[in-house]
């Protein structure tokens, strides 16, 4: 009886895992990197003994691009639909930045006021949640014509009001350190709440299951932490 052979793969010199935007666009860095501005690749590339670094990206399944997927929907063969990431901010300087300035990429401004709203089988345009009469859910007065968004940063200004004004880094560096001191159910640090505690804490069920509905992040409302959304949210309002 033989051993069988072990199968031999050729070796390479960089090894990428994936291949979401995160994982292409470092495959691109390094295909177009100068190895000699660089010590480790460098190095990398005397141990090779090539003229070029060997860059190999290996993905799962059957595309590039991960969490970023356009398709076409039936019926709509000239519409891309996205699945995933659909817009970026210009905050985001490095997405910005690549999009335009390196790959030169024809960028539009995204428009959130006509995007269409499917809930409890309603069917509304997001400009139209001023109006409560179109809103399928039993807010209190208070929280009537509310955006979902604004019910949101309402609660985080109720909870801490500080954080009102605030804006950029500072506000970052403020709920880093914030504290929930709501008694009797929170006080505690704000990164150690749970973040569908403290918008149950102030909004009504109605309010709540309308902003996990329709907010666009349920991952977030439903166990994330303020901390994150709150910079989620002030990109978004900033961007
Ligand atoms: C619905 C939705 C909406 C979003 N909207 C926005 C938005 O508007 N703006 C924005 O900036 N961001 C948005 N995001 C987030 C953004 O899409 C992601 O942050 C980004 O695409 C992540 O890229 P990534 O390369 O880090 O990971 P991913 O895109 O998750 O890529 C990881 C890749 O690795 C592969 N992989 C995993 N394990 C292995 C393995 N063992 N071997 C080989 N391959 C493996 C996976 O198949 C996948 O292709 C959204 C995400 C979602 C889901």
């Amino acid at each position: 009886m033989t051993n069988p052979q072990p199968q031999l793969f050729p070796l390479i010199d960089i090894a990428i895992i994936g291949g979401g935007a995160k994982s292409a666009y470092t495959a691109y860095r390094l295909m177009k990197a100068n190895p000699n501005e660089s010590p480790v690749l460098k190095r990398l590339l005397e141990l090779s003994g090539r003229e070029q670094l060997d860059v190999k990206l290996f993905e799962l399944s059957d595309r590039i691009g991960g969490r970023l997927w356009s398709i076409n929907l039936p019926g709509l063969p000239n519409i891309p639909a996205e699945m995933g990431g659909m817009r970026f901010l210009k905050s985001q300087q490095n997405v910005y930045g690549l999009c335009t300035t390196e790959l030169k990429l024809e960028v539009s401004s995204f428009n959130f006021g006509n995007n269409i709203q499917y809930l409890r089988r309603q069917r509304f345009r997001f400009e139209d949640y001023p109006n409560p009469e179109e809103v399928p859910y039993f807010l209190t007065d208070e929280e009537k014509g509310s955006y979902p968004i604004d019910l949101v940063t309402n609660t985080i200004y109720n909870l801490v009001p500080e954080a009102k004004g605030l804006s950029g880094t500072k506000l970052i560096m403020f709920l880093r350190d914030a504290w929930v001191r709501d008694e009797p159910l929170y006080n505690q640090p704000l990164y150690e709440t749970g973040f569908w505690n403290l918008l149950a804490s102030k909004l009504s069920i109605e309010a709540y299951n309308l902003v996990i509905a329709a907010s666009g992040y349920f991952t977030l409302a439903d166990r994330a932490i303020k901390l994150d959304y709150g910079k989620i949210e002030y990109d978004r309002q900033h961007g």
